[in-house]
């Protein structure tokens, strides 16, 4: 494919796709595992490794355990997960029929969708192309990526082994930005797996509504930490700052603030600026010298946070720790910020950067209260020991996932459905969810000897007491 497109280059790739589509749909688990598996292969080869971890660090600063926890090995687990259960996914799955039905029989079938069309985000630009692609693979799907043009080094790697491994009319990257983008969402595809923000969610899904294609929307928003005062702050401290700064913050579930009791409060900050030293400077040089914390990815990006900051001080927050940054290097210290009040922009949009505010509260009612008053959240973190406790506020939020006394660990159990509610997202995915996103749930039945031939008309007094009867009592 060429690397600038025109409208007629789309429409023929997906052309081609769609011809793809209907060869590939009947293919064994056998076959798809053979590509998924060519998949891990190449990136297991020590030089395709070396070659991702620079691109990696060009894009993100990523230090090399990063990328292999979060992108290289997130694919090999889901590659190994799907591996065990694509046979019993894939199979007929028999189902009951209702006794008012007698004489027929239901199952599902389970048909990939067809085409699907993948967009993705920058932050893990690797992982979040792939994953998706795995779950298209798996459902018998072909696949067009689109990965971010922000992380393009990782976009160039991505495009350089999807052309090493596929057939081009079968898995395809297209590399660009919006106008490109908007090329692809012409096409009427029967999948659309778009992982961003909600903003251009609904872009994807105004585009989608014109051929009504399938949408899994995974989104973002502003993820609370709820503390009581049951827990060790020592403890949610350490989980905290790991959770927070992991990637520069710039992840789709990280804490986005915590709200914690104002009796617990100086107790937490404390513990959040030891933490901040020994996890992120622990040679006391400065995070910026710190190998293993990274940058923000663009310009465009480091300016917002830059805002997002400048706007909260300049608003009467203060400033517990960091708040340095270096527009070249991109870098941004992570900080830390109280008394921060509705107001500021950093409590009404995303921050996905290295600031953590603090808000305190005297109730249970003023958490609920806080966290109604935004969007509804992608994920939700409860670091409590009060069963009491955790269940009330499990009972009056409402939440994507939730992780109770840790954070960010629901991404990685394949068991749970993934995904946000309505601003944070649309659909899940991850395990059966990600193969199910991807697939028909065909319903089929098979009639061998059923009545239903005594309800066709001409109705009579015997019809009607049979139909009375069917709709009373059989079900
Ligand atoms: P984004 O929405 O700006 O971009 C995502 C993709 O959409 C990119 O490929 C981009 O090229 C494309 N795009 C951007 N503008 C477009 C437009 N006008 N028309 C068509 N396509 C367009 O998101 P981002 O900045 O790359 O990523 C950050 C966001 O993604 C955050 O909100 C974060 O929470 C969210 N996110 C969610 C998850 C999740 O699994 N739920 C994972 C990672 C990131």
């Amino acid at each position: 494919m060429p690397t600038t497109y025109s409208i007629q280059d789309i429409q023929s790739l997906f052309a081609d796709h769609v011809t793809t589509a209907e060869k590939i749909k009947k293919s064994s688990a056998k076959e798809r595992i053979k590509k998924l598996e060519s998949i891990v292969e190449y990136i297991k080869n020590p030089k395709n490794e070396n070659r991702l971890m620079e691109a990696m660090q060009v894009d993100l600063g990523r230090h090399t355990v990063e990328v292999l926890i979060s992108e290289i090995g997130v694919i090999i687990n889901v590659v190994k997960y799907i591996k065990r259960n694509l046979k019993g996914w894939m199979q007929d799955e028999r189902v009951s029929t209702s006794l008012s039905l007698l004489g027929a029989s239901s199952y599902i079938l389970k048909e990939p969708k067809g085409s699907a069309l993948i967009i993705a985000p920058w932050n893990y630009p690797f992982q979040l192309a792939i994953v998706p692609l795995c779950y298209a693979i798996a459902a018998g799907n072909t696949a067009v990526i689109k990965p971010s043009e922000y992380s393009s080094a990782t976009s160039a790697f991505i495009t350089q082994m999807i052309n090493d491994l596929f057939d081009p009319k079968e898995i395809n990257v297209v590399e660009g930005a919006v106008e490109e983008t908007q090329m692809l969402l012409k096409q009427p595809w029967n999948h659309i797996y778009f992982t961003g923000s909600p903003a251009v969610g609904k872009i994807i899904m105004t585009a989608a509504a014109q051929h009504l294609s399938s949408v899994t929307l995974e989104l973002g928003g502003k993820s609370p930490c709820i503390i009581d005062s049951s827990i060790k702050m020592s403890s949610v401290a350490k989980k905290l700052v790991w959770g927070k700064y992991l990637n520069n913050g710039q992840t789709c579930i990280a804490p986005d603030y915590a709200l914690v009791p104002n009796s617990e409060k100086p107790k937490l900050i404390a513990e959040l600026q030891k933490q901040v030293k020994s996890q992120l400077d622990p040679n006391g040089n400065g995070a910026q010298n710190n190998d293993d914390y990274g940058h923000i990815i663009s310009d465009r990006h480091h300016k917002r946070c830059v805002e997002l900051l400048t706007d909260a001080l300049d608003k009467g927050a203060t400033l517990i720790t960091g708040g340095d940054y270096n527009t070249e290097s991109r870098y941004f210290s992570p900080t830390i910020l109280d008394n921060v009040t509705d107001e500021m922009k950093i409590m009404q949009e995303e921050i996905f950067g290295p600031i953590l505010p603090i808000v305190a509260y005297d109730n249970k009612e003023e958490v609920k209260s806080i966290i109604a008053s935004k969007p509804k959240p992608l994920a939700l973190y409860i670091q409590s020991k009060n069963q009491k406790s955790i269940n009330y506020f499990l009972e009056n939020t409402t939440a994507g996932g939730t992780v109770i006394n840790d954070f960010m660990i629901h991404y990685a159990n394949p068991h749970l459905p993934f995904g946000g509610v309505n601003n944070s997202g649309i659909g899940k995915s991850h395990g059966y969810y990600g193969f199910q996103e991807f697939t028909n749930e065909r319903s089929v039945m098979r009639q061998r000897f059923g009545a239903t031939a005594l309800l066709h008309p001409p109705f009579s007094k015997r019809t009607e007491k049979l139909a009375r009867i069917l709709g009373n009592w059989l079900s």
